[in-house]
């Protein structure tokens, strides 16, 4: 890390502009990125919505041609499995020993209507003081124009007509409804694929003040529990006391899943967790939380932290795994009262897995734990919503991490910690699939309002992460992945 800056991690974005010839080949760029991806981010790439699908074929159509535009010797739009159409593109570096990194984003969005209370029109993109608003400005396809523009910057900060790795990008179609052909799209194009290392784009920082590379996400099983009673809701008068109630049965069953210090009781649940290293503790403890800030913003005025006693909400959040209740229903809700013993009870309920859980062992002991939580005149029923979502971990102490780590302290002009996110995505089927090591570079904030209302993203941000990427492809070529 002798490269880098380090500056506290109060100090805010950006390096001096023009300090390198990468920075200066960005801001030289700057007016037209933002342009240009006004541009793209006025095609509403829906793909949850099928009345949306023809947006999400003109987004890569865009795409595409933009690609080609910028010199990408190999452009093409996949729409030949069931996945929504997918952009790829490489282009080869003149060193033919040189590694092969694989760029993966997203060029759909989630859905947004004026009436989910935005405050501007989601898909007619402005900008406002150093933000750029509208959907899409930050997930994805602002990180997918700042790979762009890196690419760009790179070449002219080097002179040569070819990047210093074989670059491949990969801007998938439908990420925002769970990726659910992915693996089809990326067996049908193994060998194109073909890579020494990943780079998700996909991703961001703990804050603007708190410059962080992400090194982790959690994994996710998904369950439905139902408890049946008789075939019909029973008079509570004529049967209430004399057999089981599924809703308080089921809620007894709830109310089992954590114990007093809220560690989850489902059996074998912890055996194969990976505690996170010392210096990984060490680094989380030394980024900035503001608990009640926290609390009132990105939790939207949640009132307290609660979680697992022992660890911090950092490593709740990242390194721990949850059981949560996503959803419980049975009986009658409706006006006035229904003197009833209901015949049914259902629970919606997810587990957030961390590295080595794995997701079909998991839901094995959640089987287990409703076996043992059944009381007698119950039948239960474990529905699994899919095979789950496996952890991803990244080398933290890898060549590409820690060059990552170094190309963005170098753009941003602080040091860049390790942390990871809470969240589940398309990572571990990407690295696993690609047999090749994976990590992420992004620079998405909290703030940034992805998924919700007013989405937005900091325009310095996006240039520094391109010029961190321009450093990126430069320092590979030297030292490799
Ligand atoms: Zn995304």
């Amino acid at each position: 890390m002798a490269a880098m800056t380090t500056e506290a991690t109060g100090a805010s974005t950006g390096a001096t502009p023009g300090a390198t010839a990468e920075s200066a080949a960005v801001a030289a760029r700057a007016e037209a990125f933002v342009a240009d991806l006004q541009e793209w981010l006025r095609i509403p790439s829906i793909s949850a919505d099928p009345g949306h699908h023809d947006d999400v074929a003109r987004s890569a159509a865009w795409l595409a041609e933009r690609l080609r535009a910028e010199g990408w010797p190999q452009v093409e739009v996949w729409d030949d499995t069931d996945a929504l159409p997918a952009v790829f593109a490489s282009w080869p570096a003149a060193d033919a020993d040189a590694p092969t990194v694989l760029v993966y984003g997203h060029h759909d969005v989630q859905p947004a209507d004026l009436a989910d209370g935005w405050s501007f029109a989601p898909f007619e993109p402005e900008v406002v003081g150093e933000e750029l608003r509208g959907r899409g400005a930050s997930d994805d396809k602002g990180h997918l124009a700042m790979v762009r523009l890196g690419v760009a910057a790179h070449l002219a900060a080097t002179g040569a007509d070819g990047p210093a790795v074989h670059l491949k990008l990969l801007a998938e179609g439908e990420e925002e409804s769970g990726s659910a052909y992915l693996d089809a799209l990326l067996a049908a194009h193994r060998d194109a694929l073909a890579c020494d290392a990943i780079v998700v784009t996909d991703t961001g920082m703990v804050g603007r003040d708190a410059p962080t590379v992400c090194t982790g996400m959690r994994g996710m099983v998904d369950t439905e529990i139902v408890f049946r009673g008789a075939s019909v809701d029973l008079h509570s008068g004529q049967f209430g006391g004399a057999v089981p109630n599924p809703v308080t049965e089921l809620a007894r069953l709830v109310a089992a899943l954590h114990d007093d210090d809220r560690r989850v009781q489902v059996p074998g649940f912890y055996d194969d967790v990976r505690p996170p290293t010392d210096a990984e503790r060490a680094a989380w403890a030394a980024l900035p939380f503001d608990e009640p800030a926290w609390l009132a913003g990105s939790a939207a005025g949640a009132q307290a932290t609660a979680g697992e006693a022992g660890w911090s909400t950092y490593e709740r959040l990242w390194a721990r795994p949850t059981a949560e209740v996503n959803g419980l229903h049975g009986g009658y809700g409706g006006p006035g009262h229904k003197t009833i013993v209901p015949h049914s009870a259902t629970a919606k309920l997810t587990f957030r897995l961390v590295a080595d859980q794995d997701p079909a062992r998991v839901l094995e002991g959640v089987r287990a734990f409703v076996a043992a939580h059944t009381p007698p005149g119950i039948s239960a029923e474990v529905i699994a919503g899919g095979p789950g979502v496996p952890p991803l971990i990244c080398d933290v102490d890898s060549t590409l991490v820690t060059t990552i780590r170094e190309a963005m302290g170098v753009a941003l002009g602080a040091e860049v910690l390790p942390a990871r996110e809470g969240g589940s995505g398309p990572e571990a089927l990407l690295a696993t699939e690609l047999a090749a090591p994976l990590a992420f570079l992004g620079v998405m904030l909290p703030s940034d309002r992805i998924h919700a209302p007013d989405e937005r993203a900091v325009l310095p941000l996006l240039l520094a992460g391109a010029e961190a990427t321009a450093h990126l492809w430069r320092m590979l070529g030297d030292r490799g992945v």
